[in-house]
C-alpha cells in the first residue's frame, strides 16, 4: 500500500494511507495530489502577505481558472458535457468529475490554506445561475465568472435576519412598463461584484434575481472572525434597476431554489470541518509526541492520548458519515436528494460544527500556550480555534439546523404514512 501525505494518525483521510475504500479511484488520487501540488506551489508562501493586504490578488483567482479550479468549484459534485472541452486540474474529465472530485479539491484547497475563501461566491452563488437561469442570462455571464474575470455570490440574509429566509425584506418592484426591477434593500453576505439577490415577503414572493454592480449599489468590506479575505461585505440597494431578463427562474421561486442550494454548500462547510479538524489533530499529534513535560513527552501521559482517541472517533465517524451523504447525492437525482436529504446534511453540517469545537478545544489544550499564539507550531491551531464558529452559523445556524432536521424527518415519514403530524 502506497501513502499519501502524512503518516501520522488521522491526518489525512483512511483512503490517503492506500486503505481500501468503494468511493475512491485513480482520478481522485490524481486530483488529490495535483491540488496539493497547486496549493503547495501557489499558496504556501504567500498567506501572511495575502492576510496583511486584506485580499488575494485577482491575479490569483484568474491563475485559478486557467489552471482548471474555478470550472469545477462551480459546478460541484458534476459538470455539464459542453464543458466537456474545458481544462480542469489533474487533467480530470468532465464526465468522469463526481462528489467525491468535489470533496477531494476542497479538502486540498483547506488544508493549502487561506485560498479556499476566496471560492465561497462562486461555490454558493454559481449553482442557482446555472441550475435556473434563463440561457441568454447563463452565457451572459458564465465565461466571465469560468474565466475569472467576475465573481458572484448569493445575497440572501439581510441585517434584520438570516435564518429566517421567509421574511426577507429587501424588495424588487416592477417598473410601469415591465421592463425593470427596482430593488431597495440591505444584505450582509461573502463576496463581492456580481450578486444574485433574493426579494418580496413570505415564500412565494421570494425570487432570484442576477445584480450586476451598477448605479445604486453600495458595499462595505466586514470584518469577520474567519479574517478578511472571505470578502464578507455589506450591501445596500437604493433604487437599483435590474432588466426583468435577469430574474434567475420563474418569479416566486426563489425560495425552493435557495433551499435546493443547501445540500451542497452545507457540504462544503462540512470537508472544511474535517480538514480543519485533521489539520489540528495532526499538528497537536506532532507537538504530543516531542513535547516534555513532568519527565515524559505528552503522548507518553494517558489524559493526552485519551484526547486524541476522543477527537478520532468523532472526525472518523464524520468522514464516514459525509463520504455515505456524497454517494447517496451522487446517485440520487437533483429533486429526491433535496426532498430525501435535506434535513440529512443539515444535521451532517450541525455535527461537523460540533466536531470541528470539539477537536478545536482538544488541540488547544495540548497545545498549552502554543494554541493561543498566532505564528509557530500552533498557529494553525489558533486559526482553526477562532474560526470554528463560522462552521457552525453560516449556511444555516446549528440551533436552527438541528430543528430542521427533525421537521424534515417527520415530513417524510408522513408522505410515508400519511400518519405523523406536520410539524
Ligand atoms: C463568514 C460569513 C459568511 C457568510 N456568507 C454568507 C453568504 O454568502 N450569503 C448569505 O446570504 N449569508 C451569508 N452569511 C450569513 C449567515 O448565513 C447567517 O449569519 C446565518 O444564516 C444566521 O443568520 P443570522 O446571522 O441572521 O442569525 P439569526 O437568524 O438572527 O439567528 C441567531 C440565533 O437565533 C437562534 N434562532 C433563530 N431562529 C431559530 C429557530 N427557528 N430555532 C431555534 N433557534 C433559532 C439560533 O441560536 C441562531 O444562532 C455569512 C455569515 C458569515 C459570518
Amino acid at each position: 500500500m502506497s501513502g499519501f501525505g502524512s503518516a501520522l494518525p488521522w491526518a489525512e483521510p483512511s483512503w490517503y494511507s492506500g486503505r481500501p475504500s468503494p468511493y475512491y479511484n485513480d482520478s481522485h488520487r490524481r486530483l488529490r495530489e495535483a491540488v496539493r501540488r497547486w496549493t503547495e506551489e501557489n499558496v504556501s508562501g504567500n498567506i501572511e502577505d495575502w492576510e496583511a493586504a486584506g485580499k488575494i490578488p485577482d491575479s490569483v483567482y484568474q491563475k485559478c481558472a486557467r489552471d482548471g479550479l474555478l470550472l469545477p468549484l462551480a459546478f460541484g459534485s458534476s459538470i455539464p458535457k459542453e464543458f466537456a472541452a474545458c481544462a480542469i486540474i489533474g487533467g480530470i474529465k468532465a464526465e468522469q468529475w463526481d462528489g467525491f472530485h468535489d470533496s477531494a479539491l476542497w479538502d486540498e484547497l483547506v488544508r493549502g490554506g487561506a485560498i479556499a475563501s476566496i471560492f465561497i461566491g462562486l461555490t454558493v452563488g454559481t449553482p442557482p445561475l446555472i441550475r435556473y437561469g434563463s440561457s441568454h442570462l447563463r452565457g451572459q455571464v458564465l465565461p466571465g465568472i469560468l474565466s475569472g474575470e467576475k465573481k458572484i455570490c448569493l445575497a440572501i440574509t439581510e441585517p434584520s435576519g438570516g435564518s429566517d429566509v421567509r421574511n426577507l425584506t429587501t424588495t424588487a418592484e416592477k417598473t410601469a412598463d415591465g421592463k425593470y426591477y427596482i430593488v431597495n434593500g440591505e444584505k450582509k453576505i461573502s463576496g463581492n461584484r456580481k450578486l444574485i439577490v433574493t426579494g418580496g415577503p413570505g415564500v412565494t414572493g421570494i425570487s432570484l434575481l442576477l445584480i450586476p454592480r451598477s448605479e445604486g449599489i453600495r458595499t462595505r468590506p466586514l470584518s469577520v472572525t474567519p479574517g478578511n479575505l472571505s470578502a464578507t461585505t455589506y450591501i445596500s440597494f437604493e433604487d437599483v434597476r435590474v432588466p426583468v431578463e435577469n430574474l434567475v427562474g420563474i418569479e416566486g421561486s426563489g425560495f425552493k431554489y435557495i433551499m435546493n442550494n443547501f445540500n451542497h454548500e452545507r457540504l462544503w462547510i462540512v470537508f472544511q470541518a474535517l480538514r480543519g479538524s485533521r489539520i489540528a489533530i495532526q499538528d497537536a499529534m506532532t507537538w504530543a509526541l516531542k513535547r516534555e513535560a513532568f519527565g515524559t513527552t505528552l503522548i507518553e501521559q494517558p489524559v493526552v492520548r485519551h484526547k486524541f482517541g476522543l477527537m478520532a472517533k468523532e472526525i472518523e465517524a464524520l468522514q464516514a458519515w459525509t463520504e455515505q451523504i456524497i454517494f447517496e447525492l451522487d446517485n440520487l437525482s437533483h429533486d429526491d436528494g433535496n426532498r430525501l436529504l435535506g434535513g440529512v446534511t443539515a444535521l451532517l453540517k450541525v455535527k461537523a460544527g460540533m466536531v470541528a469545537k470539539l477537536v478545536a478545544d482538544e488541540c488547544v489544550k495540548i497545545m498549552g500556550g502554543l494554541g493561543l499564539t498566532k505564528t509557530g507550531q500552533g498557529a494553525r491551531i489558533e486559526s482553526f480555534a477562532r474560526a470554528t464558529a463560522s462552521i457552525v452559523i453560516p449556511g444555516g445556524a446549528e440551533d436552527v439546523l438541528i430543528d430542521l432536521g427533525v421537521r424534515e424527518a417527520l415530513k417524510l415519514t408522513h408522505m410515508a404514512t400519511g400518519r405523523q403530524p406536520k410539524v
